[in-house]
C-alpha cells in the first residue's frame, strides 16, 4: 500500500487518474489545462492557484502576502513569480502547509528567501522531516513554527487561522481559514467528488474524518467559500458547506456498505472486488477505480481492526 500510495501522489498525471481511469480524453484535458498556473480570485484579495499538485490558496492585500501550500518545485516558482508581481515584489509574510505530502508541500524551497515565516501543524512539521512510507524532498523548506490546536495571525485587515480537528486523512492535517474574507482552505481534507487518498501510515483515519468535517463546518459560517485539494476531472476546486457534507456522507456510506458487507461474511478480497458504483454516490466513480479500493481497504481495516 505505502508504495502505491506513494507513486500515486508523485505525479499529477497519477493523481489526476485516480477519478479518471476509464476516460483518457478527461485525463488528457487536465494534463493540459495543468500545463499552466493559473491564478483565479475568490474574495476580499483571496485567491487560489492551480497548475500541478493540490490547490495552493493565496492572500495579497496592502500590507500582506500569505501562502497556503506549494505544490511541486516548478509550480511553486510560477506561483511566486505571479504572487510578486501582485504584490511589488513583497515579501511573503506567511507560508502554511496544509500538511505534509509532497504535492502540498514539495514546493516550499522555492519560497526560501521569500517566505519569512513557515506554518504547520506539529505532526505534519515533523512528517516533512520524515514521511511515512516514502522519502523527503532533497531540497525542502521545513515549517519554522508549529502549532498543535490553533495559530493565528494579522495580515493587514485579514486574519489567517490555522486549525488541527484530529487526525482524518493525516494525523497533521489544518483547515486554513482567512476569517474577513470567509474563505477556508481545507488541503486534503476535502477531495471534491472522488474517492480521497486515505494516508494510513501517516495517521489517516476515515471515522475522524467524519468528525473534522463535523467540527469544520460547525466552526464556519454558512456562506464560507471551502479551497479542496483536489477534484474530480472537469469539476472546481472550489465549493460550499454542501460540498463538505456530501463528502462527509461518503465517507460514511463506504463505511456503511463495507460493515454491511462483513456482517454479511464477505471477505477483504471480495469487498474489494466489486466494481458497481456505491449507490447515491455515482458521481465518485465505480469501485473498480484505484481510489475507491483504497477508501474500501481504509474501511475494512477500521471495521475489522485488520491491516
Ligand atoms: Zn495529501
Amino acid at each position: 500500500m505505502a508504495t502505491t500510495r506513494r507513486d500515486f501522489l508523485a505525479t499529477s498525471a497519477a493523481a489526476a487518474a485516480g477519478g479518471v481511469l476509464l476516460r483518457p480524453h478527461a485525463l488528457l484535458a487536465r494534463q493540459a489545462q495543468e500545463a499552466v498556473g493559473v491564478f483565479t480570485p475568490i474574495r476580499r484579495n483571496v485567491g487560489f492557484f492551480t497548475m500541478r499538485g493540490g490547490t495552493i490558496g493565496h492572500l495579497v492585500n496592502d500590507d500582506a502576502v500569505a501562502v497556503v501550500d506549494s505544490q511541486f518545485p516548478d509550480q511553486a516558482a510560477v506561483c511566486l513569480a505571479g504572487l510578486n508581481e501582485r504584490s511589488g515584489d513583497r515579501p511573503v509574510d506567511v507560508l502554511i502547509n496544509t500538511h505534509h505530502h509532497g504535492d502540498h508541500s514539495g514546493g516550499n524551497a522555492a519560497f526560501r528567501g521569500s517566505a519569512r515565516k513557515v506554518v504547520a501543524h506539529e505532526m505534519a512539521a515533523e512528517h516533512m522531516r520524515n514521511p511515512p512510507g516514502s522519502q523527503a524532498p532533497a531540497d525542502q523548506l521545513f515549517p519554522d513554527t508549529t502549532f498543535i490546536d490553533e495559530w493565528t495571525m494579522d495580515l493587514g485587515d485579514e486574519t489567517v487561522r490555522a486549525r488541527h480537528y484530529g487526525r482524518a486523512h493525516t494525523s497533521g492535517d489544518a483547515v486554513i481559514t482567512f476569517e474577513q474574507a470567509n474563505v477556508a482552505h481545507m488541503g486534503d481534507l476535502l477531495f471534491h467528488r472522488r474517492p480521497p487518498v486515505v494516508d494510513r501510515a501517516a495517521g489517516a483515519t476515515l471515522r475522524g474524518w467524519m468528525q473534522v468535517l463535523d467540527r469544520t463546518v460547525a466552526d464556519h459560517p454558512r456562506d464560507t467559500v471551502y479551497i479542496f485539494g483536489h477534484a474530480a476531472a472537469g469539476l472546481p476546486v472550489t465549493g460550499t458547506y454542501t460540498d463538505m457534507v456530501r463528502f462527509h456522507d461518503y465517507i460514511e456510506a463506504v463505511l456503511g456498505w463495507v460493515g454491511a458487507q462483513v456482517r454479511a461474511g464477505s471477505s477483504r478480497d471480495e469487498i474489494l472486488a466489486r466494481t458497481e458504483p456505491l449507490a447515491g454516490f455515482e458521481d465518485y466513480g465505480p469501485f473498480g477505480n484505484p481510489g475507491a479500493r483504497e477508501i474500501r481497504t481504509c474501511a475494512w481495516e477500521e471495521i475489522t481492526g485488520g491491516a
